[in-house]
């Protein structure tokens, strides 16, 4: 049975001490407060937001044992591993121990002396299990990534569905869900099955403030890719999002050979080969990986610089979830993304193709596709933007994204698209981008010749605007659905009914004016750079150290925010060292000499 005895800490004496944090951030507190007394409760938090604080710190006031019900095994090692090094009696059993080590935990669980417990689905359903759990005291269930219960989202594990079994066996052990997956079917579907109609329901923002979104016209993608990393990321670790298994190879291969470490992952790759390079990217520093959407969930690696994008997303949460990836540590961090007119064709395309019988499903492909490219193309600021797709308010000029730190200039093209519109209609909407612009600019050719185009009356009656002018204009038609691929034919563009509205004056076309500066290595430089010091690397090459010898990842030893603060407060001695951000007592006895150490070598050489 639950219990808080009166010697029992409060919850900020838990975070202070323990974890080094001074205040609870978002809804963290109120969650905390819900579970202590004994209300199950929903936490939506955004990526980074702090979800683990809510479990870790009951499960500290609590008495008994917190049972946290996790779907990897990769981020139960590494919580374990992270709590372990602030003190906190934590541990996990799963099929990856041997069985010498997983005889110890269920002892030491048997003894009352874990505090927190992670297992995984599976595991806790086993009936082995449910009977170690019945000889426990258990203090909360906590049920990590609680969106794994939904059969329509992407992480659907079929054993969520069968816990609420298991936890129907002690009904009085409060329980609580957490999640960074915001929608509202996926919220009923975990209160539905996991929670019950009582559950406290909390919702955090789902803004990343210290995220800087910036999206920009692909031209010559790896170069643009090369240039924003060594402008602004040079050592930095980042994931680089690409469409095929193919193109994450041939990016990695061709960033290692301009000096950038880089590795693959996707789903083609043999296990071993993924698993170590999953392994790489998070016990190495400044490693970048090039991957397909099968990398992300269940890396926690706190100090992702960057998440770039050099093939667009399927959907606005898709574009979420994955520029998520990015800075959960709270420090600056980029969202970067580059796309051009072929793009927005595939992707129409793609999605064109689907099958009569499918087209349900399609509808809903297109509608979420809509909402995305009409994101890439917003011309004020991205946060509302992104937010509103998840019914959140946000008042605009965050200062963060790129269209707040450069407002883009637009113009009215109106009069050019109803020129491309006529261009198409009088060509037999069955021709591509690039024989629609040659007949605009009147570019003379045996084809063209052969096709009589020079005859029609749009022949040359575009001039005026040069072929990226014109590319911008076609994307702006296609992302507007004024047009749409023909998918019988072979790259073809089409009208579509709308497009009369423009034709007829009744309706305006306005493009920004493209600079490809825009997304590339111009902008003010991100605070990151400030890493780039003999004080910050003599940290690094510490912690690496400290990291390695341990086997455990370099940010479990101190995150980059710790660092960051210590080198901020230089502080004199172990008393000052233990009010920095993130030294909580533990770590201050195990590693406060050997900071103050790396401090006083460095200054003083
Ligand atoms: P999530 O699981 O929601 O993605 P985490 O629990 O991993 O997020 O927390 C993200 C980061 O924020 C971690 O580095 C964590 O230590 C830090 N953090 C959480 N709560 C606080 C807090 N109240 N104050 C300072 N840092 C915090
Ligand atoms: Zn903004």
């Amino acid at each position: 049975m639950r219990a808080q005895t009166t010697h029992s800490p409060t919850p900020v004496d838990v975070l202070r001490d323990v974890f080094g944090y001074e205040h609870f951030r978002g809804a963290q507190a109120q969650i905390i407060d819900a579970a202590l007394s004994g209300v199950s409760v929903l936490a939506l938090m955004p990526t980074g937001g702090g979800k683990s604080l809510c479990f870790q710190v009951p499960s500290l006031v609590l008495n008994g044992t917190t049972v946290v019900i996790s779907p990897l095994i990769a981020l139960m090692k590494d919580q374990v591993d992270a709590l372990k090094q602030s003190g906190v009696r934590a541990d996990m059993l799963n099929s990856t121990q041997s069985e010498a080590t997983q005889e110890a935990v269920k002892a030491a669980l048997v003894a009352g002396e874990l505090d927190l417990l992670y297992l995984s689905p599976e595991r806790l359903l086993q009936g082995s299990t449910q009977a170690l759990l019945d000889r426990v005291s258990v203090a909360l269930f906590a049920i990590d990534e609680a969106h794994c219960v939904s059969q329509w989202g992407h992480d659907f594990r079929p054993e969520y569905l069968q816990l609420h079994q298991v936890m129907a066996r002690h009904p009085d052990i409060p329980r609580m869900a957490l999640t960074a997956t915001a929608d509202q079917k996926t919220r009923q579907e975990i209160i539905d099955r996991l929670l019950g109609p009582d559950a406290s329901v909390f919702v955090d923002s789902f803004d990343r403030p210290n995220i800087r979104y910036r999206i920009g016209l692909k031209t010559q993608a790896r170069e643009q890719l090369l240039r924003f990393i060594q402008c602004e990321h040079a050592n930095d670790a980042g994931i680089v999002y690409c469409a095929s298994r193919k193109k994450t190879e041939q990016l990695a291969e061709w960033l290692s050979a301009h000096g950038i470490r880089a590795l693959p992952y996707h789903a083609g790759l043999d296990t071993p080969t993924r698993q170590d390079h999953q392994a790489r990217f998070i016990h190495e520093e400044g490693l970048v990986m090039c991957a397909t959407i099968a990398f992300g969930m269940g890396i926690d690696k706190p100090n992702v610089r960057y998440v770039a994008h050099l093939d667009i997303p399927k959907s606005m949460e898709a574009y979420y979830q994955e520029t998520g990836r990015a800075g959960r540590d709270g420090l600056p961090s980029d969202a970067w993304l580059v796309y051009n007119l072929t793009d927005v064709i595939g992707a129409r395309r793609w999605i064109g193709n689907a099958s009569e019988s499918a087209r349900e499903v399609a509808i809903a492909d297109h509608r979420r596709l809509d909402a995305l490219l009409g994101f890439l193309e917003h011309t004020g600021c991205r946060r509302p933007a992104l937010l509103s797709y998840f019914g959140e308010a946000h008042a605009g000029q965050c200062q963060n994204c790129d269209n707040c730190i450069a407002p883009p200039e637009v113009w009215d093209a109106t009069e050019a698209a109803q020129k491309m519109l006529s261009c198409i209609f009088r060509t037999g909407q069955r021709h591509g981008t690039g024989h629609l612009i040659d007949v605009l600019q009147g570019k003379l050719s045996d084809r063209m010749t052969r096709l009589g185009h020079d005859q029609i009356s749009t022949f040359g009656i575009g001039r005026e605007l040069d072929k990226a002018q014109w590319h911008t204009v076609l994307r702006q038609l296609v992302v507007q659905g004024y047009i749409e691929p023909d998918p019988n034919g072979h790259g073809g563009l089409r009208l579509v009914e709308t497009a009369r509205s423009i034709l007829r004056n009744e309706r305006q076309l306005w493009c920004r004016i493209e600079t490809v500066a825009s997304a590339t290595g111009r902008q003010p430089k991100t605070p990151s750079k400030a890493q780039d010091t003999p004080l910050w690397r003599a940290f690094k090459t510490w912690r690496l150290e400290q990291a390695q010898t341990q086997g455990v990842p370099p940010y479990v030893i101190f995150h980059d925010q710790t660092i960051q603060s210590i080198i901020d407060a230089r502080p004199a001695d172990l008393e000052a060292l233990g009010q920095v951000h993130g030294v909580g007592r533990h770590k201050l006895s195990r590693y406060g000499d050997q900071v103050l150490a790396v401090l006083w070598r460095t200054e003083t050489s």
